[in-house]
């Protein structure tokens, strides 16, 4: 077991990257808490996973609204009394029609970047009073370079994402805290992408990819795992892409 008994809040749980990280946290033996603003999708997942014997539960939260953050942060610890690995995963896509809508711009930064920094506050006092923890960051390739059909709101926010896993971890690595960021490349889309989910689109993306293919949520889940884990204790400010070699060309 790779994470035997880490008390684990993910964000975004409920569905796509997230729901596949909780399902290999809670087989690692993680005690799995799946946050969401999808309730019956968390509550049905945190409930199989728990009927599997898995310890797992489900919170609601939306991870712009700090007192979201507040609310399950006193839940967790009030039962859990320590929060040792925090993956902000949640996210909306900025793969849409309108590449320069201002409404569209605001909506992704509240979610991608400012819920990501919320989690970050909170994560870290949470962490502080267990003596640690470990933070991995969901950001994209996207947070590395422009791609021609993404609103750059999106590609501004995962690049915010990328930086402040940087900053946290610099600012909190004397008190036992590791921040990383994964950067998962074309994987299937997301709830809220348009052009993305375009079969003729991503059949020319497939090109640029040196693997040949899109990529699994496990194979982003396991990259998760190992930044969470033990296994990376000397591992801290580092980005990992999981991209099938996508930001080698
Ligand atoms: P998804 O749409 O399947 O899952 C996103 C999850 O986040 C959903 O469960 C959704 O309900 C939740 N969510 C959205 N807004 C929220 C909010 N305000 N508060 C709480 N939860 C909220 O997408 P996914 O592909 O699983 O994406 C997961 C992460 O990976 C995101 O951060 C995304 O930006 C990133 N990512 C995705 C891709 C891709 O191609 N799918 C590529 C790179 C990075």
């Amino acid at each position: 077991m790779r994470v035997a008994n880490k008390v684990t809040l993910i964000t975004g749980g409920a569905h796509g990257m997230g729901a596949a990280m909780a399902s290999l946290f809670a087989r690692e033996g993680a005690s799995v808490v799946v946050a969401d603003v999808l309730e019956k999708e968390g509550r049905e997942l945190a409930a199989a996973l728990a009927q599997s014997g898995a310890r797992a539960e489900f919170l609601p939260l939306d991870v712009s609204r700090e007192p979201d953050w507040r609310e399950v942060m006193a839940a967790l610890m009030a039962r859990h009394g320590r929060l040792d690995v925090l993956v902000n995963n949640a996210g909306v896509s900025g793969a849409l029609p309108d590449r320069m809508g201002v409404e569209d711009f605001d909506r992704i930064m509240a979610v991608n970047a400012r819920g990501t920094f919320l989690g970050l506050k909170y994560g870290v006092e949470a962490m502080r009073q267990g003596g640690g923890g470990s933070i991995v960051n969901i950001s994209s390739i996207s947070g590395l370079v422009g791609q021609a059909f993404v609103h750059m709101g999106y590609n501004g926010a995962k690049a915010a994402i990328h930086v402040m896993s940087k900053a946290a971890a610099v600012q909190f690595g004397r008190e036992g805290i590791r921040v990383n960021s994964v950067h998962p490349g074309y994987m299937p889309p997301m709830r809220t992408s348009v052009t993305s989910a375009d079969p003729a689109l991503r059949e020319r993306l497939m090109a640029s990819i040196p693997l040949g293919r899109s990529g699994r949520p496990e194979e982003v889940a396991s990259a998760v795992l190992f930044l969470a884990s033990d296994e990376a204790s000397y591992i801290t400010g580092a980005e990992l892409a999981v991209d099938g070699g996508f930001l080698a060309g």
